[in-house]
């Protein structure tokens, strides 16, 4: 394709492009991390009218169902007609995002500032994170399993927090530093307070803090043990352009396949084949845990459905596994023109140009990569081709240079048919996303023709 699809879209397309993008930029100011993503799709979801699969008896052909798992991960199944065991169209991505943990033990006090200590979560250039306005997001449970929700930093008069860095004007060692050590880990600590409190000899601006989240949370320094909290940039998702053609938003990588392709469950209400979707935690760790990709949660639900449509059997639960199709979507690299020397031109992912198809992914020789059959590919052009969904096949980055995984090879031990695709981002896994608008729509597009079509 020439052109860009911003010279392709009807006047209809580009209104419905708004109307996509804008309610994608709601849903990243509700979610910036795993739980908050969970709880705003079970709100969408029932408002689709979606029912927690554990409170029906039974399920028929038409009905809507979602699985939550651990409040980190949820499954959405949308029942068709067919017997399940035919397979489901699968539409995979993940809601947990590069950012920092407040470690079990953070406060403390330095020369009269106060600290919550952290350790990042995920594949961070460290450089990134300092001087930025950052909110705390999470939650704390207390020893009687009392649950809190904590925000912090998101409203305008919250107070915000932040990571220090040296003043250039003492730097010339910083600056002499390779760029992975110039910010180290531990030099990642979130500064919170800087006034004591009147009356305590030691560490009194700690004491001050500790003394503030009792009043306000009634917490104790001790419920830091059973709490997840995580810090990211604070702020909402904006345009970026003078043109608007551009999204700038924190959790882009993987909240825009994940709320792309939840939006396309609900545009694509009347299925003959069952369609899922399944959004999952810990994937920038390796889809590790009871909430990530390699967890037996999703086939657990799989069995539960066919138990609630009458149609269990260990046999057919996994006829239902390998006979399913997915797109498994990640975000990709689009090509920087700043940093033309990591890209093959010819296989890179532009902006403007569609939903990213990658036949592979992985590092080196393919190596950790889900490699997508060429049959499976045909009938991929063949269902994009049938919607006019613009596709481009890319590569991310030379070969050699580095690479990446997602969930596409965990779902294809099934047996099943997964090809990786996805959005192409600028600045992948930085504080600050960048994203194409129109790339964002023709990825919804492309899920909705993938759940309408593809058998
Ligand atoms: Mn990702
Ligand atoms: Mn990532």
């Amino acid at each position: 394709m020439e052109k860009t699809l911003w010279e392709v879209y009807t006047k209809e397309q580009l209104e419905e492009l708004e109307k996509v993008t804008s309610s994608y930029k709601d849903f990243l100011d509700a979610g910036k991390t795993e739980r908050e993503c969970v709880a705003e799709i079970i709100r969408l979801a029932q408002e689709q009218g979606y029912k927690d699969l554990s409170t029906l008896e039974t399920v028929q052909p038409g009905d809507k169902v979602y699985v939550p798992w651990m409040e980190k991960s949820i499954a959405l199944f949308n029942v068709g007609e067919e017997a399940l065991e035919n397979g489901m169209n699968i539409l995979g991505a993940h809601i947990d995002s590069p950012r920092m943990d407040l470690k079990q033990n953070p406060l403390y006090e330095e020369s009269g500032f106060a600290y919550f200590d952290t350790h990042y979560y995920g594949g961070i250039k460290k450089y990134q994170w300092v001087t930025l306005p950052l909110a705390i997001h999470g939650v704390v449970v207390k020893k009687d399993g009392t649950k809190m929700n904590i925000s912090i930093g998101e409203n305008e008069n919250d107070p915000v927090f932040t990571v220090t860095d040296l003043l250039v004007h003492l730097s010339a060692k910083q600056l002499e530093k390779n760029a992975s050590v110039v910010v180290e880990g531990e030099n990642l600590d979130l500064l919170v307070g800087n006034r004591p409190l009147e009356g305590e000899e030691k560490d009194a601006v700690a004491a001050q803090i500790s003394k503030l989240l009792k009043e306000t949370y009634g917490m104790e320094k001790e419920d830091f043990m059973s709490a997840e909290l995580e810090v990211v940039p604070a702020g909402k998702a904006r345009d970026l352009g003078f043109d608007r053609s551009m999204i700038m938003a924190y959790g882009q990588d993987d909240r825009v396949c994940a709320y792309t392709s939840l939006a396309a469950m609900f545009e694509v209400p009347d299925v003959k084949r069952t369609s899922c979707c399944i959004l999952v935690d810990k994937e920038e760790i390796g889809s590790v845990g009871a909430t990530g990709m390699h967890s037996r949660f999703f086939e657990n639900a799989v069995a539960e459905l066919l138990d609630k449509c009458g149609q269990f059997s260990e046999l057919k639960l996994r006829r239902t596994m390998a006979n399913s199709t997915m797109i498994s979507s990640d975000v990709s690299a689009a090509y920087d023109p700043m940093y033309p020397e990591v890209y093959d031109k010819k296989s890179s992912a532009f902006f403007g140009k569609g939903i990213v198809i990658n036949k592979h992914t992985g590092s080196r020789g393919k190596s950790g990569s889900n490699d997508a059959n060429a049959e499976y590919i045909a009938k991929i052009r063949n269902v994009f081709g049938t919607h006019d969904v613009a596709f481009q096949m890319t590569e991310m980055g030379k070969i050699d240079v580095g690479g990446g995984g997602t969930i596409a090879y965990i779902l294809a031990q099934f047996g099943m048919e997964v090809i990786d695709g996805g959005v192409a981002l600028l600045c992948m896994h930085a504080p600050w996303e960048v994203s194409s608008k129109a790339d964002v729509y023709e990825a919804y597009r492309a899920y909705c023709a993938f759940l309408k079509d593809m058998k």
